[in-house]
């Protein structure tokens, strides 16, 4: 069983399901040559995907390119269906900052034929997920920096305010559907500058508060 917790807590959290955001900053869907959503675009990884800081990417032998997506992530604490957007924040636990790992071919191949990105984006270890920051102590979600750096060089970086949909329209727009669990994760989706990366790449992601400080910090290298 893969767990989370949060900074603080000795509580080891298990993680149910972990629901995705394609598409969440305009500039990404630009550089993806992607129309912008007029409403959530939602995937789903298995928690099987999840090695914590410190682990590794393995790549799949069925693609020969994975792309890196740093994406700030939320950790659900209290579950519930129909959740009011007003109320939607008070379900959140923790925010972190997670990799999207993504077969881009795999995944180019899936689009072209109008299939599933599954296997894209659900093979074991393509959700790298950092500890949370209780959710008590941020003041506003919507105004934090997310930066990735592979081998020292920035290769990601942008700030939460810059999403088409805030986490209290996610969260309200998902449960209508999908009810959510304390345990679940949110993957918000990934700003401009996904690229590959190669076996022996370091990468580095961060979450920051307006003033600099480190909220959460990812290791991982790729094996
Ligand atoms: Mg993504």
């Amino acid at each position: 069983m893969h767990t989370v917790s949060i900074q603080g807590s000795p509580e080891k959290i298990p993680v149910g399901k972990i629901v995705c955001v394609g598409r969440n900053y305009a500039e990404h869907a630009k550089e993806m040559k992607s129309d912008i959503p007029e409403s959530p675009v939602i995937f789903l990884k298995p928690s099987t995907a999840i090695i914590a800081n410190g682990g590794r990417v393995l790549i799949p032998s069925i693609s020969k390119d994975v792309h890196h997506e740093v994406e700030m992530t939320v950790l659900i604490g209290e579950g519930g269906k129909n959740i009011p957007r007003d109320r939607a924040l008070k379900h959140v636990a923790g925010y972190g900052i997670g990799l999207d790992m993504t077969l881009r071919d795999v995944q180019a191949e899936a689009k072209k034929k109008s299939l599933p990105w599954t296997l894209s984006k659900g093979f074991d270890t393509s959700a790298p997920l950092s500890e949370f920051v209780p959710a008590s102590s941020i003041e506003d979600p919507h105004n934090l920096n997310v930066a990735l750096s592979v081998n020292g060089s920035v290769r990601q970086q942008s700030n939460t305010r810059h999403f088409i949909f805030k986490v209290d329209h996610l969260i309200a727009f998902i449960s209508q559907v999908i009810s959510l669990e304390r345990g679940d994760v949110l993957y918000t989706g990934t700003p401009e500058g996904v690229a590959q990366v190669v076996s022996g790449d370091k990468l580095e992601a961060r979450l920051t508060n307006p003033e600099g400080n480190v909220l959460a910090v990812l290791s991982v290298s790729v094996g």
